[in-house]
């Protein structure tokens, strides 16, 4: 293993690496730190693509986990990147891409930091584990516990897509639903895990293991594309995962592999957008947002009482050369469709949010032509339905089991 320990990217101080959540000194983030001159005598680079290991974990070089025996997985990571020219076309781009992480064994990226935290949980002999959640983060953290024999406690706000509380049910967490935020559910969650020493997992910045597992997808990127691409565009609640993507794209540099970096744009719903709110105002820092309203529910994260997750992915947007951007409801289940019509991937409206911002960048001519465009899909559709079908309507005709019938209806259809 090649992490050596937690640093406080606040103040600087250095913890032993264990499962800890903020730092004790000045209440910042922290960050797992490597030994890269180690990685690089190791020539661990070199090895990237010729791990046989399946899924995310043959990168554990570059994972926090020491033994293998503790890692808990479904297969996560390892999702197909798709050179996508029908959308592209409408978009006016010529190297445009989906990562698609709805592949994911729960349906979003999700279960890549929930791996890897997990996975630290068990390293640390933890029974219980425990998460705020906006819904997928949630059904994981059932999920790898039920592959883990542990217990899970799942605190989710009221509102949250009913697939989602269906399969955490299923899966036997423990659900709890609160008549709040996701920031009500985060603050309690942080409670609850201090008094009765229970591994948090939630995956904003809180737990620095977490972070680690959405790095997994620089590295696949980087193997599929030779490099980093002009722009990566991520769906952001917090931000760990446009952190995470960055981070290891950063590693890559330092390990002389990627010769450059992506530019990062991170997307919010105009209905709970403090990020974009901040940068477009030029703003230092974030501020936490009122009530979220939005259908975007997987980065409806008002930030109440942690509003620095939000200044950390702020600056980390900015320091990439990259923007934050906002869109709205329709625009969101304009690209679920478009997703589905011209990718073929059914995607939930948060994960749709990446594709669904392009319009905008372009308009603003931040986008050329010729830049090479990577959207995160991040999340399933089959897992927020209930959502899109308010929306989307099923064709309400029955057909007699006739030919006839059915002729007439396709003579319509297909003119
Ligand atoms: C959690 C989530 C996000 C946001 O990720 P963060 O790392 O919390 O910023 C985006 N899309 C989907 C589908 C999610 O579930
Ligand atoms: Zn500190």
């Amino acid at each position: 293993m090649f992490a050596t320990k937690l640093r406080c990217l606040r103040c600087g101080k250095e913890y032993p690496l264990l499962m800890k959540y903020n730092c004790s000194k000045c209440k910042g983030i922290l960050d797992v730190e490597y030994d890269y001159e180690a990685m690089k005598k190791k020539e661990i680079g070199s090895h990237l693509s010729i791990r046989k290991d399946k899924g995310m974990w043959k990168f554990r070089d570059f994972l926090p986990i020491r033994n293998k025996e503790s890692i808990v997985t479904l297969r996560e990571g390892d999702t197909p990147l798709f050179r996508c020219e029908r959308l592209g076309a409408l978009m006016n781009l010529r190297n445009f891409y989906l990562k698609d992480e709805t592949r994911n064994p729960t349906g979003s990226f999700k279960d890549r930091p929930v791996s890897c935290a997990i996975s630290k949980a068990k390293e640390e002999g933890k029974n219980t584990v425990i998460t705020s959640s906006s819904g997928n983060a949630g059904v994981a953290v059932a999920s790898y516990a039920a592959k883990a024999a542990m217990k899970a406690v799942i605190l989710v706000p009221s509102t949250t897509p009913r697939n989602k509380l269906l399969s955490i049910v299923c899966s036997g967490g423990i659900l709890i639903k609160i008549k709040g935020t996701t920031s009500d559910c985060f603050n309690l969650t942080a409670e609850l895990s201090r008094k009765y020493e229970w591994a948090n997992l939630t995956s904003t910045f809180l737990n620095p293991f977490a972070t680690e597992g959405d790095k997994t997808i620089a590295y696949e990127l980087y193997l599929e594309l030779g490099g980093a691409p002009d722009w990566i565009v991520v769906p952001i609640g917090a931000g760990p995962l446009l952190a995470g993507i960055y981070k290891g794209y950063k590693e890559l540099k330092e390990l002389g592999l990627a010769d450059r970096l992506p530019r990062m744009v991170g997307v919010q719903a105009k209905g709970c957008a403090p990020i974009v709110r901040a940068f477009e105002r030029g703003d230092p820092r974030v501020e936490a947002w009122g009530t979220p309203h939005t259908i975007a529910s997987g980065i409806a994260d008002p930030l109440q009482g942690y509003s620095g997750d939000g200044t950390l992915t702020l600056d980390i947007i900015k320091e990439s050369g990259g923007v934050a951007v906002a869109v709205d409801d329709d625009d969101l289940i304009e690209s679920v469709r478009k997703l589905s019509k011209f990718a073929g991937i059914f995607s939930e409206p948060t994960g749709a949010s990446s594709v669904a911002s392009l319009k905008k960048l372009e308009h603003k001519g931040i986008l050329e032509e010729n830049d090479s465009v990577v959207c995160m899909i991040t999340g399933s559709g089959f897992k927020d339905s209930y959502t899109i079908e308010g929306y989307i309507e099923i064709p309400p005709k029955e057909l007699e089991p006739d030919l006839r019938e059915v002729e007439n209806l396709l003579k319509q259809k297909l003119t």
